[in-house]
């Protein structure tokens, strides 16, 4: 079929047209409405029966469905390894992972009823179908029925996919990205993963606390590079404990699947090895939806790993065209592609936000949870910048030994001279909610001082970050 050209109803009748409906792409959209700007938001995604499935790769196989069954899989770990400690015994548990599986899918559909929802609530138009930009400033939708539409304005928020490696392609069956992993229908009894970031870890730990052996091979010989030293050096005994057999410095050189099992083949400085496991999965990262979005004969420019270029407002190399999200440089994670989309709305519409990823927080959903926020004492000794820091274990928390769950500490780092918050790392149980008072603490420019004059509730575990900031000036009181 032809797409229809310039037809009257479509013929500039939008000031925004939004490519993705991702976290980026309907929060954009929303804001947009919300700003009295006529809005369309496209996407492709659908589900197996063919109907519209929103909220992008972060709600429909990301963030939520990942977070359904590691709460699921933590409950299951506890009844063995928490709650006999707090005199509750059950005998013969066991999970019933269709019913963890469809109660997964339920918490999807519901969230992305509750997308569909408010983009109608807010007055924007849902078209489903791959959109492309044209070189004259169209956006050619190849939906049913195809249309041709021309905003004013276009946010391009096309996400991200997984990276794929020569040395294991993915089969759907055996050897499975993050996608196919959230999707098993019973604990694979050997598990490998290539990768130990962040999906390596989380999904990892679904699989482990199920039954599963789980093998993680990191071609890195640093544990999270990203994170806090202390952290990355703790977390990684922790996770070692619990079963995860990461293994850093590997590189894997090829795969052999076969009927029952796939071969791993990889190499260290201590010669070649060779693992089995039933199913493997490669999570090695994952590079920007861009190669399909018409870039090229729009004219708008990409970097040297596929993402749209930028400035620090969204704006591409075309006027008029912006990009938010994974598919722009940046974090890729699913509040800094809402925030982009935010500003970029607000920006639009002539106000003057600016886009931010100064304060972004990072969390791996691992029991224990890992957080964090601005730069570790590294990045400072790297940049020059004089710090210090002051740090608090939840061994000495009330609440965290009430709770039987203590392990971890609290660190804050500070500017030497201006005692300025210049980081928060967190690894303990709730460290993704306790993140949010120190992002919030440097949005502010708070200093250690700050945070050590401010009242926290006893018994909580938020005196942590209380005590650790009091230890910024060796004056914590529980140490
Ligand atoms: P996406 O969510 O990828 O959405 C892009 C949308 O654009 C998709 O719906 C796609 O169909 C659509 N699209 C692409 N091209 C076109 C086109 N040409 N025409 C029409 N539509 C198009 N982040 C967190 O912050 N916290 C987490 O806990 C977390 N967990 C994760 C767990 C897993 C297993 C994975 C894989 C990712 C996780 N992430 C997490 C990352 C998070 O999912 C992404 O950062 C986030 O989804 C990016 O949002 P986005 O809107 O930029 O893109
Ligand atoms: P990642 O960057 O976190 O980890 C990938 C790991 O694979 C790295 O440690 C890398 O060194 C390693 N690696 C790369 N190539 C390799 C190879 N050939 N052999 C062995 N190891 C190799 O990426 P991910 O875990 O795939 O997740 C992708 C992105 O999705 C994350 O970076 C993050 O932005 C987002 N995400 C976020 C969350 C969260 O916020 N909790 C959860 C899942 C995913």
């Amino acid at each position: 079929m032809v797409p229809r050209k310039d037809s009257p109803e479509d013929a500039a009748a939008f000031d925004v047209a939004v490519v993705g409906a991702g976290p980026g792409g309907y929060v954009a959209a929303i804001r947009c409405a919300q700003l009295g700007l006529r809005t369309v938001c496209i996407d492709k995604w659908t589900d197996p029966r063919g109907r519209p499935a929103l909220g992008g790769t972060c709600l429909n196989v990301g963030c939520i469905p990942s977070k359904a069954l590691l709460d699921s899989s933590h409950h299951f770990h506890c009844l063995s390894h928490l709650f006999p400690e707090h005199g509750i015994s059950v005998d013969g548990a066991r999970i019933d992972v269709a019913a963890m599986q469809s109660r997964k899918n339920r918490v999807v559909a519901s969230l992305g009823r509750g997308v569909a929802g408010l983009l109608r609530k807010n007055g924007v138009e849902l078209v489903t179908g791959a959109a492309r930009l044209t070189e004259d400033g169209a956006v050619e939708i190849a939906g049913s029925p195809p249309r041709s539409l021309r905003p004013r304005h276009v946010v391009l928020a096309a996400g991200s996919v997984p990276a794929a490696i020569e040395a294991a392609p993915t089969d759907g069956a055996r050897i499975v990205d993050s996608e196919g992993a959230l999707a098993f229908d019973e604990p694979p009894r050997r598990l490998a993963v290539i990768g130990a970031g962040v999906i390596g870890l989380e999904l990892g730990s679904v699989w482990n606390r199920l039954g599963s052996e789980v093998v993680l091979l990191e071609a890195l010989d640093d544990f999270l590079p990203g994170a806090d030293r202390d952290v990355a050096k703790h977390s990684l005994r922790i996770f070692r404990r619990q079963g995860l057999d990461v293994r850093l410095g590997q590189r894997v050189t090829g795969c052999e699947p076969g009927g029952e099992a796939v071969t791993v083949h990889f190499e260290d400085s201590h010669g070649a090895h060779r693992i089995e496991a039933d199913r493997l999965v490669v999570a090695v990262g994952r590079r920007p939806a861009t190669e399909a979005l018409g870039l090229e004969e729009a004219g708008i420019d990409r970097d040297e790993r596929g993402f749209i270029r930028v400035d620090g407002f969204g704006r591409t190399s075309r006027e008029g065209v912006w990009a938010i999200g994974d598919c722009a440089p940046g974090p890729m994670l699913a509040h800094r592609a809402s925030e982009d989309g935010i500003s970029v709305a607000e920006r639009i519409a002539g106000g003057k936000s600016r886009i931010d990823h100064h304060t972004v927080p990072w969390v791996i959903y691992t029991h224990p949870e890992i957080a964090w926020v601005g730069r570790t004492e590294s990045e400072l000794d790297d940049a020059g910048i004089a710090w210090r820091s002051g740090r608090f274990p939840f061994a000495a928390s009330g609440r965290a030994l009430a709770a039987g769950d203590a392990e971890g500490f609290v660190k804050v780092v500070s500017d030497e001279t201006t005692d300025e918050i210049l980081g928060v790392h967190v690894l303990g149980a709730q460290a993704s909610e306790l993140i949010a008072e120190a992002v919030t603490a440097m949005e502010f420019q708070a200093s250690a001082e700050d945070l050590a004059r401010t009242v926290h509730a006893h018994p909580t575990l938020a005196e942590g970050l209380h005590e650790a900031a009091l230890a910024v000036d060796e004056r914590a009181i529980h140490l």
